[in-house]
């Protein structure tokens, strides 16, 4: 059996909802991580400073006495934020972040951007007080292929606000294409991306072949194998600039498994398993821990997690819950259908 030390993980993008799906899905998070960035699209979605203090207030209430977490709360940007307000809960510390969602681009997303040059006074301000902006990198136009939608947002607007704002901080989350690790990796320092463990693990094979898989059907969706790989090399290579997001997403199965399903891929629990398993199949073991625990909170100018976690290695495949439970609907937990061997010590 063999064990690996690393310092405690956190993940930068989760989804935890509200109510009791909140309260379902929260220990999955909070047992592996410290901290996670919380996104802000509820139906309402968190619009400023005082909703986010009380959505925060929800999840603490939410969170199970042991575990030992940190949520960090983020604004929904709109045409309409105001650049003031928003900055002033940023230094205030009521937010961490912002977030600019296209309109249309995923889950409640409506109250989206639909004119990136609308909210650059906004993103100008965010560049002066050093507020990061986290981005859900695709544009939404309908005669975009939907595979080519974050190559064209990073032609027709991340490289605009590039090079408008080389200072402001900015993570281009869950991407999901070669390109993108490209143009990250080229992109000047203040540009990071975040990646997911279902784009490191399936290509869009395991949504279409044999049989429609609604439950592999994510926003980015999954692409071919190259960008699979060309991702793969980026998260195990040791880069600075690339780290964990889960984009952990809890959506019923009944509303997944629907003539329109949804879009969205529950992956906390086995999450840090899964990981490990394809940081040991790209013989990088030894980069687990800058991809998981060391560079977001690098990039976000936090120290890193003060405590530990082991992670063990089974002699047999560790056995995934299938769901958790929400009353009497199903969340299906996401299994990468490869044999994971490596577990989370509690
Ligand atoms: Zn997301």
């Amino acid at each position: 059996m063999k064990e690996i030390e690393i310092i405690k993980p956190d993940d930068w993008h989760v989804h935890f909802r509200d109510d009791d799906i909140l309260k379902a899905v929260i220990p999955e998070t909070t047992r592996h991580f410290a901290r996670s960035i919380v996104m802000p699209n509820l139906t309402p979605p968190i619009l400023n400073g005082k909703q986010a203090i009380k959505y925060k207030e929800r999840i603490k209430n939410a969170i199970p006495k042991a575990h030992n977490f940190e949520p960090l709360m983020t604004i929904y940007l709109t045409e309409n934020t105001d650049k003031f307000e928003l900055c002033k809960s940023y230094q205030e510390e009521l937010v961490f972040a912002a977030k600019l969602y296209p309109a249309g681009a995923t889950t409640n997303s409506d109250s989206g951007v639909k004119d990136i040059k609308k909210i650059m006074p906004v993103l100008e301000t965010m560049s002066e007080v050093g507020m990061p902006l986290l981005i859900h990198g695709e544009v939404t136009h309908k005669e975009v292929d939907i595979f080519d939608r974050e190559k064209v947002f990073i032609d027709q607007n991340l490289d605009f606000i590039c090079k408008e704002l080389p200072e402001l901080k900015i993570t281009l989350e869950h991407i999901t294409t070669k390109e993108a690790t490209e143009y990250v990796y080229e992109g000047n320092e203040n540009l990071v991306a975040s990646i997911t463990p279902h784009h490191l693990a399936l290509n869009r094979n395991s949504i279409f072949v044999g049989g429609i898989k609604p439950h592999n059907y994510c926003l980015p969706i999954l692409k071919r194998e190259k960008h699979r790989k060309a991702l793969i090399k980026v998260a195990t290579n040791g880069s600075k600039k690339f780290f964990l997001g889960t984009d952990t997403a809890p959506h019923f199965a009944s509303d997944k498994e629907n003539c329109c399903g949804c879009a969205g891929i529950f992956n906390a629990s086995y999450c840090i398993s899964i990981l490990t398993q394809i940081f040991e199949d790209a013989k990088s073991l030894k980069n687990l821990e800058s991809f998981i625990s060391i560079n977001g909170a690098s990039h976000y100018q936090l120290p890193s997690n003060s405590t530990k976690i082991k992670i063990i290695k089974k002699d047999y495949p560790i056995k995934f819950k299938k769901f958790i439970l929400v009353g009497s609907e199903k969340i299906m937990i996401f299994n990468p259908g490869f044999k994971t061997f490596w577990e989370v010590k509690n």
